[in-house]
């Protein structure tokens, strides 16, 4: 059989942009660079007949229904958590090079409490060790990969999927933020050898100093006052700072992937934006201003098509906040109606509304939900 992926690379056009995924299925084959008079007599006529044909036999074979889906060509990735996508090896790799330990006990990076022989070695704390001991210890090692992400994951009594899950991304956490262009790197990387086109990425700019000062003015009820106070207090240092981190871990993508020279990797090909992410677990002044600093950062850099908020839907923060993080939102689009709002909807479930408020919530949400074509982007 015919290398199907190359065929789609020469036959895919018109298949760059969104929604066209099933048309190109249908219409990208190997034999698409034939012309009539190169086909026997014997080939089917139509295209739909042959991309027919060439799925059939793909199905037959798990190996070649692989490549064929492999190289199929897949649109944007418009849900993509960023840190959730780097692979758990990777986290192990950075945080190493950054001198940090594990905590053996929640197998979780920690600090070190101090760096010895000129900062090449971490001085861990009771119960830790370095990072590095992880490639010496393969038990460690794969320990980590499996507290990181889903592998091997069996759901027990009180270890639910959800939270093996959800747990995941507090272990990782601490290692430096030069380390982002290597993540971006890493995940276009990937999206290129299964032929996206489009990634839309979710992260989180750096914002400490946006909680300092939103904890230092508190809350208020008066959406407009509060984001005065916060603009007034310097919030939009945040938003510099989220510039120019992103400058230097696209400059660094670049680098690594040789963009613009002659041997450029395919990751270069592959189209990036991103979505500011707001952690919607917090006091209610620091969802406000982190949502405020977010808007202002889709509102100043391009780069970032729009905003999400994250963590589990079903916490308490986010269950009892829910109405009033949907009003800030609804609040900061009036104000920057170009960008876009991407919200999370598919995890409540009745089983996790236990109470009346929660229930309501959940309808509330879906009678939102099927308001949801001015705009806003649910998933
Ligand atoms: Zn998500």
């Amino acid at each position: 059989m015919k290398n199907p992926k190359t065929s789609f690379s020469q036959s895919n056009s018109f298949c760059g942009s969104f929604l066209v995924l099933a048309v190109c299925l249908l219409f990208a084959g190997p034999a698409l660079a034939q012309t009539e008079a190169d086909r026997p007599a014997s080939e089917p006529a139509s295209s739909e007949q042959r991309a027919e044909l060439n799925l059939k036999a793909a199905r037959e074979n798990p190996l070649q229904l692989r490549h064929f889906l492999l190289g199929m060509p897949k649109g944007g990735d418009l849900h993509n958590h960023l840190s959730g996508a780097v692979y758990a090896e990777s986290w192990i790799r950075a945080a190493a090079e950054d001198h940090l330990c594990v905590d053996i006990a929640r197998l979780a990076f920690a600090r070190a409490q101090a760096l010895l022989n000129g900062g090449a070695e971490p001085a861990c704390g009771d119960g830790q060790v370095p990072v590095a001991e992880a490639f010496k210890d393969q038990e460690l090692y794969d320990a980590l990969v499996d507290a990181f992400s889903m592998r091997g994951f069996v759901a027990a009594p009180g270890v639910t999927g959800h939270d093996h899950f959800f747990d995941a991304f507090s272990k990782f956490g601490g290692t430096d933020h030069r380390h982002l262009g290597e993540w971006i790197d890493e995940v276009a990387t990937r999206a290129a050898a299964q032929n996206e086109q489009y990634l839309e990425l979710m992260h989180t700019p750096e914002f400490s100093h946006t909680v300092a000062i939103s904890r230092e003015i508190g809350w208020r009820e008066d959406f407009g006052a509060l984001r005065d106070a916060l603009l007034a207090r310097g919030l939009r240092d945040d938003v510099t700072l989220a510039k120019t981190s992103m400058d230097q871990a696209e400059a660094l993508r670049m680098k690594r992937e040789h963009c613009g020279q002659a041997d450029a990797a395919a990751g270069c090909k592959v189209q990036v934006r991103y979505l500011c992410q707001v952690l919607r677990g917090f006091p209610k002044e620091q969802v406000f201003a982190q949502t405020l600093m977010c808007f202002e950062t889709a509102s100043a850099d391009p780069r970032f098509a729009g905003i999400n908020l994250v963590m589990p839907e079903d916490g308490y923060t986010a269950m009892n906040d829910y109405a009033l993080h949907m009003r800030m939102v609804a609040f900061f689009r009036a104000l920057y109606p170009k960008v876009h709002v991407s919200l999370h909807a598919g995890k409540l479930r009745r089983a996790l509304c236990l109470t009346r408020d929660s229930a309501a919530t959940f309808e509330w949400r879906s009678r939102r939900l099927e308001r949801s074509a001015s705009g806003m982007a649910w998933t």
